[in-house]
């Protein structure tokens, strides 16, 4: 017997990080390891999460927003925020959904759209998590096809009045700050609403067997009153969510593969030990077989990351690239988390191992931030030139 790599080992993926990528990723591994993983199967469990004490830890982390530049963030390389969403995702899809509203949702919008009292007021205190930002897009009737909104925003006077129903939204009712989309006179446009205007409410959605721990909640803006100051000035048209949901898309493509690697650590750790018939589980040529596909498919999919990392730091990263790898990455991360399942047998279905609650998070992943459906005919439209979504 020789001894075991790991799959970093296997695929050489350091060769392909500087020493500072190295050195951040294994400081957001330590925190996701001491931080968050003794408590998640609890959280999981209980379907809580005590979001704002996490986020003032991720914020003295650097991890908020820590892609964007001045106003207290980061200012980091695409890279370097995705292998940040890895190593969160790597303990739960919770985490880096936290992570990635708050930066790549909330805080991009206004940090992109928003005008400079926008920014001034929101983004330092979102980056030391001290707020907690929110990203209302979809609406009950309305998931992968945004454009048939119906919340609205009508002027009066100088003042805006929104009123509509968003679902579905990532801690929702947490925040303190709602970037809201709606339908005005000249198109969609996007809105800074605080949490507590009169006229906004955020029930929370219970019952859910995915991403237990993240907060999801529904948003009713009912005669939303705000100042013609709300509006982020530099956003009009879908254009201007789809831009966000984009980063937030990128961040995913890394996390993803947080969650397949760690159901395979898993995985190889427990046929390792496991002895079934007269040998360790791990010496059988089928548990190989699995472990080695897997394997095969983490790897790919973290090459894949690494290289739309480097491709959006060069600026040249295209939407249907980040389709490509968001579809490719949670598909295989889904597989993996299932075929994983199949080696821990019966403990595969507890929560004392990560693997049931990677999976069921995992199928919200496939479905938010875009559909599997909805990249794979991004990507059939930029093959064909053909559009088919209608
Ligand atoms: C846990 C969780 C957190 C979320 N957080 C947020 C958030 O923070 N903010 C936010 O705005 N939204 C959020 N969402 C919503 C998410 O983005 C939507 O669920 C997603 O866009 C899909 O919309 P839908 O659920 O309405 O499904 P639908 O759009 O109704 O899709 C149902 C099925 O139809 C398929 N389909 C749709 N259109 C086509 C087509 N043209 N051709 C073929 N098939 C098609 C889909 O692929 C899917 O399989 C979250 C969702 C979840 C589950």
């Amino acid at each position: 017997m020789s001894d075991p790599q790991t799959l970093s080992q296997l695929f050489a993926l350091d060769s392909l990080l500087d020493t500072e990528e190295i050195a951040i990723r294994d400081t957001v591994r330590r925190f996701a390891e001491e931080r968050i993983r003794p408590h998640i199967a609890e959280w999981f469990e209980a379907a809580v999460l005590p979001v704002r004490e996490l986020a003032e830890g991720l914020g003295e982390l650097g991890v908020l927003g820590m892609h964007l530049e001045g106003y207290g963030c980061a200012g980091m390389s695409a890279t370097t925020y995705g292998l940040a969403c890895l190593e969160l995702e790597a303990v739960d899809s919770g985490i880096r959904s936290l992570v990635s509203v708050q930066g790549s949702l909330a805080m991009y919008a206004i940090h992109h759209y928003g005008s400079e009292d926008q920014r001034q007021e929101w983004l330092p205190r979102m980056a030391a998590g001290k707020a907690i930002g929110c990203f209302g897009l979809t609406e009950p009737d309305f998931g992968s096809n945004p454009g048939g909104m119906r919340t609205n925003a009508k002027r009066d006077g100088d003042d805006w009045v929104l009123n509509g129903t968003k679902m579905w939204i990532t801690n929702g009712s947490v925040a303190d700050v709602a970037v809201v989309w709606a339908r005005a006179d000249d198109g969609v446009r996007g809105f800074v609403i605080p949490t507590a205007t009169p006229g906004f409410s955020a029930p929370e959605i219970k019952n859910k067997m995915s991403l237990r721990a993240s907060v999801t909640s529904e948003l009713v803006l009912e005669d939303v009153r705000l100042p013609a100051s709300a509006m982020l000035p530099g956003a009009k048209g879908l254009s201007g969510p789809l831009g966000c949901l984009n980063e937030a898309r990128f961040g995913i493509i890394f996390g993803s593969m947080g969650a397949a690697r760690d159901c395979l650590e898993t995985a190889i750790s427990y046929a390792q030990d496991r002895q079934v018939f007269d040998k360790s589980l791990a010496a059988y040529q089928i548990t190989q077989v699995k472990i080695a596909d897997m394997a095969v498919e983490v790897g790919k999919g973290h090459l894949l990351a690494y290289h739309l990392g480097r491709l959006k730091d060069r600026g040249d990263v295209r939407p249907e690239q980040v389709s490509t790898g968001k579809l490719n990455n949670v598909r295989e991360a889904i597989a993996i988390a299932r075929e994983c399942r199949t080696i821990l047998g019966a403990n595969g279905i507890t929560l004392e191992y990560p693997v049931i609650r990677h999976a069921n998070n995992l199928e919200s992943v496939l479905t938010y931030e875009g559909t599997s459906e909805v990249h794979q005919l991004v990507i059939g439209k930029a093959l064909t030139g053909e559009e088919a979504f209608r």
